[in-house]
């Protein structure tokens, strides 16, 4: 008989899969679904970058390749990071892996023993947590709130650190809630970190993706003693539209990228040869499909706020980055929803609710640490978006 293992005893399944796998599942089924889960873009990765892999396939460049990804690559990755952000970094300090959750869990595992306590603010990346607690740390969550423009101070941060605190987790701008921390934040953070001498994994995947006039500042960029204790992490999926390519990085000190590297060596070999070039082809050549994607994402940023903010009882939400609305729905619990006027008290039976009746997919703000809110993906058709909005206004009585 089958008992699975401890650690994994210790986490759930990814519930932004799980909510998106529900959805396709009754749309296979013939319903009409309007699907606002995933966080990934709903173009095709840019041409010029499907041409790089096509050429590294018809070259040969499909063997194994060093463990923490290609010296080439690596090299591409640190110049285009300290063109974007000013930040540079040698080689030495850049590990590829197969995605940025990949990588997250790399250096995870390299830092990590049981008892550790890593600070997560909350509302959190899905999948945070979980890689944390596979690890026998323990997740230390930190609220914050809508009002407070879902950041955490520096006495917040300062208060959750305690002897056993190794990591602290950030993520500008944030999935879910799109929140960017300004320098001046980040600069306050940066002096706990460094005080209290604790690292910081900062979680960087969004930082092209910016709206009305947020600005991004990488972690790192603070100053040295601020980037001796931060491991960056990036990747391709979200700005150039490769999620399904698995390329991610972390640029940080030598002897963690030596750790991660050696666990890769054992655990994937490495990342994916073809992808790799087409990561570099991404990363070197001309941002302007990035910049064509990003206006995209703005235009539908703007139906979609509208849409939200008008819908009845929902407070404001106005996200300075990445491609989610994350809005409290927590006034209709309790009050009968849509048509068949079922009631629920939570955002995960809301979604359920929402989904069975309206066949609108959003993902349970539960699933991120945020009971009562709910996230709405706009990486997709404005017609959608549209057509999303209007189900979700009847829906809620509007
Ligand atoms: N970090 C955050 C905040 C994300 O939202 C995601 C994807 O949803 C990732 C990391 C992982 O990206 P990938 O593994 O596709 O590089």
């Amino acid at each position: 008989q089958f008992v699975q293992s401890e650690a994994l005893a210790r986490i759930a399944p990814s519930a932004t899969m799980a909510a998106a796998a529900k959805a396709k599942a009754l749309k296979a089924s013939g319903a009409d679904v309007l699907n606002f889960t995933l966080g990934e873009p709903d173009f095709d990765t840019p041409q010029h970058i499907r041409t790089a892999a096509k050429a590294a396939m018809d070259s040969g460049k499909t063997h194994y390749t060093p463990a923490g990804g290609l010296p080439e690559v690596k090299e591409a990755i640190v110049a285009a990071h300290a063109r974007d952000t000013g930040v540079q970094y040698a080689a030495a300090e850049c590990v590829i892996s197969n995605g940025a959750k990949h990588t997250i869990h790399n250096v995870l595992a390299a830092l990590l023993n049981p008892g550790d306590e890593v600070v997560i603010p909350t509302p959190y990346w899905v999948s945070y947590a979980d890689l944390v607690a596979l690890t026998g740390a323990t997740p230390v969550l930190l609220p914050t709130t809508r009002e407070d423009g879902w950041a955490c101070s520096a006495e917040q941060l300062d208060g959750a650190i305690t002897d056993a605190t190794k990591l602290v987790m950030l993520n500008s701008p944030s999935n879910p809630t799109g929140a960017v921390y300004s320098r001046e934040q980040l600069a306050a953070l940066g002096e706990v970190i460094v005080n209290r001498d604790v690292w910081c994994l900062s979680d960087e995947i969004y930082s092209k993706l910016l709206y009305d006039g947020a600005e991004f500042t990488s972690f790192a960029a603070l100053s040295d003693e601020v980037k001796a204790r931060t491991i960056t992490v990036n990747g391709v999926s979200k700005a150039y539209a490769m999620t399904g390519w698995r390329i991610g990085w972390m640029l940080g000190p030598e002897p963690i990228a030596k750790a991660c590297t050696k666990l890769q060596s054992q655990e994937t070999s490495n990342p994916c040869s073809v992808s790799q070039y087409a990561a570099k082809a991404a990363v070197e050549n001309s941002q302007e499909c990035v910049e064509e994607m990003r206006k995209t994402f703005a235009e539908r940023r703007t139906m979609a706020l509208e849409g939200v903010n008008a819908l009845p009882g929902v407070p404001r939400c106005d996200p300075g980055g990445a491609f989610y609305a994350f809005f409290d729905v927590g006034s209709h619990f309790g009050k009968p929803l849509g048509t068949s006027g079922r009631t629920c008290e939570t955002s995960d039976e809301f979604c359920e609710i929402l989904l069975e009746d309206a066949h609108v997919a959003l993902v349970s703000g539960d699933a991120f640490g945020a009971p009562g809110f709910v996230r709405m993906s706009y990486a997709t058709e404005t017609a959608t978006i549209e057509r999303g909005l209007e189900r979700l206004r009847s829906f809620l009585g509007g």
